[in-house]
């Protein structure tokens, strides 16, 4: 590895254990008292005195509130001076590489999308380009935000198909050419700060633990559905990502033993069924098999060759072979997750990805009825399946989540140091 200076100072700053329980405790409970830190945390309150001096000064925090601001113990009778995150004391870049477009963002630190640009790309994007490709994007987007680097914590990537996030490889990128690419080092030679990728899947699922519905649950399964399928899986609140980092990769879960052979080598995968290429497939069946006039009428006035919007489109018009073909797809994807049903019986399934946005409930509601008929009626009974509502900006703010999940290190951070806590002969007596 070259030698290279990453500005880790910030990040330095929240792993202390306690500067870490007081600022995730403001974030999460802020307008808050110091005296209710000191509640909520366990710590002493002289202790959080001097933690918020520091988170002061660095701006990561500040005073609401009346009262004296240089007062740790306020006089009897005035209310005392309330705390809170301020989410634009840093910045993060995030970025989405797709096949066909990177987009790149600027975000607070709660994820909210302060600038963003999106500019075209070939899947062939060779090896070479990909570092310049991303780095023009984000100094573009960074200069329009008028934001210095020094004020950007880190970058995080969402990238389609096999990650290594430990080591921050893209091993099987699926659209793209290359193998075993090592984007993080790249970048973060480029950009000077940490630098984090996963899978996209797994960072749209990182946003709804951060910002969606997933805020509510501690076992969810987020499936993302458009070009390809995937989905991202939270156990315990926190990513479970395997033993490749290849967990959730439920668009090449076999659903017909001896069905069409799917580009990864099987036969029979969720995606041959049910991705974009499938559902533009069985509607062209359709049109050939005279079963609607409506989409052929729809790909006259806009001038182009079938594709996902058009078949909403029709759907939506109402078009029986729209419609057809809408449920078939929600069917088979209800088959592919009543099978993580059985296996992790989650509490929720958030869908999401551009085919979810463009069907809504017409995907929806076959992949509930396939789920309740495939999967114990126990476990299907006590699972909610839902749209998400991060829209297109769930992979802005799942980028972005990878840096701040990472920064702020919590939840994930204090279960650490519970199960530390534990020892081996108890886990033992457990068992
Ligand atoms: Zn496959």
């Amino acid at each position: 590895m070259k030698n290279r200076t990453l500005r880790t100072g910030d990040r330095q700053l929240i792993r202390d254990i306690n500067m870490s329980l007081v600022v995730n405790a403001i974030r999460q409970h802020g307008p808050i008292s110091r005296v209710d830190v000191a509640r909520a945390t366990g710590l002493g309150r002289s202790t959080v005195s001097g933690i918020v001096g520091m988170l002061l000064k660095e701006e990561f925090v500040r005073e609401i509130g009346s009262g004296h601001p240089d007062s740790t113990s306020p006089a009897v009778g005035r209310p005392p001076v309330m705390l809170e995150f301020n989410p634009r004391s840093r910045f993060v870049v995030a970025v989405k590489l797709a096949p066909a477009s990177i987009t790149a963002a600027v975000t607070d630190l709660d994820a909210n999308v302060v600038g963003l640009a999106e500019r075209p790309i070939s899947a062939r994007l060779s090896e070479g380009a990909v570092r310049q490709q991303i780095s023009e994007a984000v100094y573009a987007v960074v200069s329009d935000c008028r934001i210095s680097m020094d004020r950007v914590i880190g970058v995080g990537v969402a990238v389609p198909g096999i990650v290594d996030s430990r080591t921050g490889v893209s091993i099987s990128p699926q659209f793209f050419l290359w193998q075993n690419l090592p984007i993080r080092n790249l970048l973060e030679e480029e950009f000077g700060v940490p630098v984090f990728i996963d899978n996209d899947a797994n960072a749209a699922t990182l946003a709804e633990k951060l910002r969606g519905h997933g805020r509510q649950v501690s076992d969810f399964v987020c499936v993302t559905i458009g070009i390809g399928i995937g989905a991202g899986i939270i156990i315990d609140n926190k990513l479970y990502r395997g033993a490749v980092a290849g967990a959730g990769e439920i668009g090449h879960i076999t659903i017909q033993e001896d069905g069409p052979e799917c580009a990864c080598g099987n036969r029979g995968c969720l995606e041959v069924f049910a991705s974009d290429a499938a559902l533009v497939r069985e509607m062209k069946l359709m049109v050939e098999s005279g079963c609607s006039s409506v989409i052929t009428r729809i790909a006259a006035e806009e001038n182009r060759g079938i594709d996902r919007p058009m078949i909403a489109r029709a759907a939506k018009e109402g078009d029986d072979a729209a419609l057809c073909v809408v449920r078939q797809a929600g069917e088979h994807i209800g088959v592919g997750l009543a099978m993580l049903v059985n296996t992790l019986n989650p509490e929720m399934i958030v869908v999401a990805g551009e085919a979810a946005m463009d069907f809504g409930n017409l995907l929806l509601e076959p992949i509930r009825d396939s789920i309740r008929r495939r999967s114990l009626s126990v476990l299907a009974q006590r699972l909610e399946v839902v749209e998400s509502r991060l829209g297109d900006m769930i992979w802005i703010v799942g980028a972005a989540s990878l840096v701040i999940d990472d920064f702020f290190g919590a939840p994930i951070y204090e279960r650490h140091e519970h199960v530390a806590a534990v020892s081996i002969p108890d886990l033992m007596q457990g068992s």
